[in-house]
């Protein structure tokens, strides 16, 4: 039986509530010693009788800590002491464990809610539990001095509380109150101040009336409105079409929209994601989305509490203040630069943001963005000592970097093709690479030479004496999923080939970083290049270049000249790309349909697609196949030319796009379930934006499990693009 010993801890075990959780399990076995954070590990100095029953209870850890090993040594002399105390923080191993936002606990809203209470009213209550932490951390180890919360000294009060271990706020280093801590104020577009007392109150009544309000929240601006104003909000942001999520309580929630168990989990759960539910009219909320889907998160903030406990309407359309891919605002002075024109009011406070975190995003269990809660994301992966970077792709991009056996992946980043969001990218790898004391050795990019991720690359390798490593994007989507041998297959919109096509239907077989294409939908022309995802029709007529097609698309007003220079363009290949894409074959059947002939948002005609195949009835197709230069290939054109005539017959539209997505994961299914007969593999995994889609997803899976095989999708980083950077790093560290 041991009566002492040195205890390391090591996990996420800082911003967490650890320390003070150790100081209650050392007073209640009578335990003398010392408890010291160093970053990524816990070190505990323990003396007493209960020695043992003391290293049981630490062992569990706290509700929001995540424990990879313990290990005990011996005491060394002299470290006994009287007492137990809480020490200064040092710095230790930084295997990458940065905590992630977390939304205000149940205890604290009771809190802000009980009447003559030190923090009735307060907005920015939280305790141990919950509060901010990668939103404001500068630097790691995470205490207060190393926070945006360190402009706030503690009142009395609060310090008291701070020092007190039978609290839940004994070293919350996010403690404050409206006597100490960061205060909230209501402006006008233009910045002036209006004189409130209370400015919550007072927004939640301009919101009532209509008014469309920023509210400055954890990791950056909102825009916040009551559905009756949902119009108006989108055409000042110029985003008529797009989607945008609502914010509300849950009784509303399932008012509105289907909420499986696994779904009202993840909607309650302590990362308070914007959860994509199917609404229970599919034509309900058509202001708030067009689609049969609407995005929703129930309040994550004491300020967000105190917004639905003053309001009237039951639910707040919010939306990130920021133009889609590029990086939210989070600074006072931009947002009076940017949102006036879009917003009528101001709800601000002066804590700074210092790292910027949009909502994370989830639909089916499934994330479809990674930030607030759930990101930096820290993964155990061993993947030898070298240090990496994977700078991620050019859309939806985030960054992931490994060292010591973990990869920590960074919140959202955007779509890098803006200089703006270049610079966010820059500095997130600099806030990251900081807080994991990183020094690259490899650093991984995409394939694609003209990406500014790509440029970036080089530059960051060539500071750093790193080696450079470019990997294939869809390849970097199934390393992401599994590092097991496997049949992967990736659907999404656009990656680089390694021919230098525009891949997005693509079939792997083999084993990360050896991935060999065996499958892929059929090449087909995208007359215009990109010209051909922003006008869907453009795609059709380059699956279909038949004189049917040139007349439906002259009965839809285009010009002679216009349908003269596509033909032109198809026929002798003139600015024309080359593609095996999912996204632009689902596009082009959203172009035939009529259902969508523009595209004013990422992913429109495919998720336009997807919500009138909601209503249909799919029927089983003939699927035509062909070989080309060693790979199978799936005919679209088939595909296509069935759907064209069941539109020409009168079969209901909801019924063929239904059929087209069905067919087309069949025709996916067939391919990847050859390939893994032919070679003895025994699983498939599936990775790319269009997963996301339900029924191409559910057709894919009962196929593959029909067939005796196993079916991985992964529910632990993004299906879509925000997979790639850790994917990167992956297959980096494979490459041995
Ligand atoms: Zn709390
Ligand atoms: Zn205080």
């Amino acid at each position: 039986m041991r009566r002492s010993g040195t205890i390391i801890i090591r996990g996420i075990v800082q911003g967490v509530g650890f320390r003070p959780f150790v100081y209650a399990k050392a007073r209640e076995f009578g335990i003398t010693g010392t408890v010291k954070n160093l970053g990524s590990e816990v070190e505990i100095h323990a003396s007493g009788e209960r020695f043992e029953e003391f290293l049981e209870a630490v062992s569990r850890g706290t509700p929001l800590s995540r424990i990879d090993s313990v290990d005990v040594y011996n005491l060394r002399g002299g470290q006994e002491t009287a007492g137990f105390t809480i020490l200064e923080s040092g710095r230790g191993s930084l295997t990458g464990f940065i905590p992630a936002d977390v939304a205000i606990c149940d205890e604290c809203i009771a809190d802000i809610f009980a009447p003559g209470g030190r923090y009735e009213g307060y907005w920015a209550t939280s305790c141990v539990n919950c509060g901010p932490r990668y939103s404001i951390i500068t630097d790691v180890p995470y205490d207060r001095e190393r926070t945006s919360m360190a402009d706030f000294p503690l009142c009395p009060a609060c310090q008291s509380e701070y020092s007190d271990p039978s609290s839940r706020r004994h070293h919350a280093q996010t403690i404050a109150c409206a006597a100490c801590g960061p205060r909230l104020s209501l402006l006008k577009a233009d910045g002036i101040p209006l004189a409130v007392d209370d400015p919550i109150r007072e927004a939640a009544a301009l919101l009532d009336e209509g008014s469309i309000v920023a509210i400055r929240g954890i990791g950056g601006f909102h825009i916040a409105c009551i559905e009756e104003a949902a119009e108006e909000l989108k055409r000042r942001l110029g985003r008529t079409e797009q989607p945008l999520a609502v914010m509300a309580e849950p009784e509303e929630v399932e008012r509105i929209a289907v909420v499986s168990p696994d779904d009202r989990r993840i909607l309650h759960s302590r990362e308070r994601p914007i959860v994509v539910l199917e609404k229970r009219d599919p034509e309900s909320h058509r202001t708030i989305s067009r689609l049969h889907t609407i995005g929703c998160m129930l309040p994550y903030t004491g300020l967000h509490y105190l917004l639905f406990a003053h309001l009237d309407h039951q639910l707040l359309v919010m939306t990130s203040a920021n133009l889609p891919g590029y990086p939210m605002i989070t600074d006072l002075g931009i947002a009076l630069e940017r949102l006036p024109g879009q917003v009528d009011y101001i709800l601000t406070h002066d804590r700074r943001i210092v790292n910027r975190c949009d909502d994370s995003v989830m639909r089916g269990g499934y994330i479809i963005r990674l930030s607030r809660g759930l990101a930096p994301k820290r993964e155990a992966i061993d993947l030898g000592d070298l240090c990496i970077l994977g700078v991620g792709p050019e859309l939806n991009s985030n960054i992931s970097v490994y060292k010591n056996g973990f990869c920590v992946t960074s919140p959202h980043v955007g779509n890098v093709r803006n200089p703006q969001t270049l610079a966010y990218l820059k500095e997130t790898v600099e806030k990251i690479g900081k807080l994991t004391g990183a020094r690259y050795d490899l650093v991984v990019h995409d394939l694609h030479p003209q990406f500014l991720s790509t440029r970036y690359a080089r530059e960051v390798a060539e500071a750093s004496g790193a080696e450079l490593l470019a990997v294939q994007h869809h390849r970097a989507h199934i390393a992401a999923a599994t590092r097991d041998e496997c049949v992967g297959i990736a659907i999404d919109g656009v990656g680089y080939g390694d021919d230098g096509t525009v891949w997005g239907g693509e079939v792997f077989a083999g084993e990360v970083p050896y991935l060999e294409r065996v499958a892929h939908l059929e090449v087909v022309p995208m007359p215009g290049g990109d010209l051909a995802t922003r006008f869907p029709e453009r795609m059709l007529y380059g699956i279909l270049p038949t004189g049917e097609i040139r007349d439906l698309l002259a009965s839809r007003g285009w010009s002679e000249m216009e349908l003269g220079v596509i033909s032109r363009q198809v026929e002798r290949g003139l600015n024309v790309a080359a593609t095996s894409s999912t996204g632009r074959v689902l596009d082009a059947a959203s172009a035939l349909l009529g259902i969508c002939r523009e595209r004013t948002y990422d992913g429109e005609p495919a998720m336009e697609l997807e919500s009138v195949a909601w209503a249909g009835k799919p029927s089983v197709w003939d699927l035509e196949f062909g070989r080309e230069r060693g790979c199978e290939f799936l005919s679209t054109r088939s595909l296509m030319t069935e759907a064209y005539r069941r539109l020409v017959a009168g079969e209901r539209l909801a019924d063929i796009a239904a059929s087209v997505q069905f067919n087309l994961a069949r025709g996916i299914t067939a391919m990847a379930i050859g390939a893994a007969e032919e070679r003895g593999i025994p699983r498939v995994v599936l990775s790319g934006g269009v997963a996301y889609n339900r029924a191409i997803r559910e057709t894919i899976q009962s196929g593959v499990l029909a067939a005796g095989l196993e079916f991985i999708v992964s529910r632990e980083y993004p299906l879509g693009d925000g997979c790639i950077s850790f994917g990167q790093v992956v297959y980096g560290g494979s490459m041995r």
